[in-house]
């Protein structure tokens, strides 16, 4: 089996046991293109239980061979898959766009580079990851393992849909988990592609699978009841019921990524240029179809003017640079699909009734394709939904405000807490500031970034747990404590 998809030659079908299998369900996923609405496919495979338990099969007989396979056999294939995914990562890129929409250059090829870096990162860490003993003084030895858990599985969204595959799959694999892979229903296509570079990479067959599908799917993996861990990135509202279906089957381990509302703080003594590049970006980049996104954006009253100005313009560059995905030089594709492009025109349309006044942007791009405008509302009433709600679109809210104790109020005032920026020359300020924010990450003098080596997630309903770092690995894997009697 060798690598060959392409637009042309689009991957449909389930990686079950190492083999490309049709799915047992006559249920099929229908796809379309956003930059101009046409279809893609309406014949790929959507698992359905038999599939999902074929799967679990295979994972739990694959199980016990992998978790003792020996640490370099084990980093050697992670390290070839990730090779893999470098040398077809245009392929992959490829597969993603045509139903994401994002341009290679300005997300295609980040996304390739994360989940390759992901597979790596972890697999430097197989023998490293070491386990505890304690003081036998007393007699006893406490040795602590890290054991992994079995069948995992990783459920992840639309909006970086490779990246986010690296962040689970690399840590599950790593620590000698299997992993069922549930991508997107709007973006499945470079998953399945994957089955391909996982033979290749000599992962054994059920070691690590790929189930297209849609929520139905991602339900009977989450209330499975021989899936011992799901590690998810989504929504709340879905993050909410993949918790209680874990608890209500096995208490499978869970961990959350979910959405944001994230605050960047801009005081009067902040370098303009900086503050301004980091929000525009942060709010343009993958079309603000990300989960860290500062959407809300407080500047202080002494650099308000100036700061509305730069901002002002700079979304109007960024909208030059909203086009066809494929077109070389395009930066901003448009917006995954009809039902995002109508959610997020809604918000729109409603917060000029009342909500707030729309500084630029709000329009439609063209009249094909999902295509929208960087869109910033000023002067926003605090509770009104542009304000409190993730719309998830190239759409922000500025405010300004006077003092700290003011600011670090509204920006806490909110049941999200994923990332906060704090722009400002005062260092003291900048630390207080970070610690006073409610959120698993904090920028200062930048803002909605992330790094393989430090922990990312989200407090409050945000998220539950973290990925990256050690972190990961702890997440796939629970302390055994052996306990030997040295006087025996
Ligand atoms: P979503 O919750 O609709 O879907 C995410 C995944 O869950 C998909 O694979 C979907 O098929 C599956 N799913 C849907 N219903 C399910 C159910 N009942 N049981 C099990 N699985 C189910 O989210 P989305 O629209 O794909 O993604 C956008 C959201 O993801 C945003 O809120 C965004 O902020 C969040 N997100 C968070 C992070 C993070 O790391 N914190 C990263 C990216 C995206």
């Amino acid at each position: 089996m060798s690598f060959n998809f392409s637009k042309d030659n689009l991957p449909k079908k389930l990686f079950i046991n190492n083999e490309y299998v049709d799915s047992k369900n006559s249920k099929k996923l229908t796809l379309t293109d956003p930059a101009n609405g046409f279809l893609v496919a309406d014949d790929v495979a959507l698992a359905g239980e038999a599939d999902v338990d074929a799967a679990v099969d295979a994972a739990e007989k694959a199980f016990p061979a992998w978790r003792k396979t020996s640490a370099a056999d084990r980093r050697n294939i992670m390290y070839k898959f990730a090779e893999l995914i470098e040398k077809n990562g245009i392929a992959l890129a490829e597969l993603t766009r045509i139903t994401l929409g994002a341009p290679y250059g300005a997300f295609g090829a980040f996304e390739v580079g994360l989940a390759s870096e992901a597979f790596k990162y972890n697999a430097g860490w197989i023998d490293k990851f070491a386990g505890e003993s304690w003081p036998q003084e007393d007699g006893f030895l406490k040795i602590v393992r890290n054991e992994p858990l079995g069948v995992t599985a990783g459920i992840v969204p639309w909006n970086g849909p490779l990246g986010t595959i690296g962040l689970k799959a690399g840590p599950a694999l790593a620590t000698g988990n299997c992993f069922i892979l549930k991508p997107s229903e709007k973006t499945p296509f470079a998953s399945l592609a994957l089955g391909a570079l996982i033979k290749e990479a000599g992962f054994p067959p059920g070691v690590f699978q790929v189930l297209s599908g849609d929520g139905s799917t991602g339900a009977l993996i989450a209330s499975h009841m021989r899936v011992r861990k799901v590690s998810f990135t989504g929504s709340i509202p879905t993050g909410k019921k993949i918790q209680e279906m874990a608890a209500k089957s096995n208490l499978k381990r869970v961990t959350l990524e979910l959405g944001g509302k994230s605050p960047a703080v801009v005081f009067d003594d902040a370098d303009l240029e900086n503050a301004v590049t980091w929000t525009a970006n942060a709010i343009t980049a993958n079309t603000g179809q990300v989960c860290f996104a500062a959407s809300r954006v407080y500047v202080q009253e002494g650099i308000y003017e100036k700061f509305i100005e730069k901002y002002k313009q700079a979304m109007k560059e960024k909208a030059k640079a909203v086009g066809d995905p494929e077109k070389e030089g395009t930066q901003i594709g448009p917006l995954v699909d009809e039902a995002q492009f109508k959610r997020v025109s809604g918000f729109i349309e409603r917060g000029q009734k009342g909500q707030g006044k729309l500084l630029v942007g709000g329009q439609r791009i063209g009249d094909k394709g999902f295509y929208l405008e960087p869109t910033v509302f000023t002067d926003v009433d605090p509770t009104s939904e542009i304000h409190t709600q993730e719309i998830f679109g190239p759409v922000s809210v500025v405010r300004s405000f006077k003092t700290e104790e003011e600011i670090m109020k509204l920006s806490n005032d909110t049941n999200f807490g994923l990332m906060a920026g704090v722009f400002t020359q005062d260092i003291n300020k900048a630390l207080r500031v970070a610690s006073e924010f409610d959120s698993g990450m904090v920028g200062v003098n930048c803002v909605s970034l992330m790094f393989m080596v430090a922990p990312f997630g989200g407090s409050k309903e945000s998220g539950v747990g973290r990925e990256c770092g050690v972190h990961a690995l702890r997440a796939f894997t629970e302390p055994k404590t052996v306990m030997v009697n040295l006087t025996y």
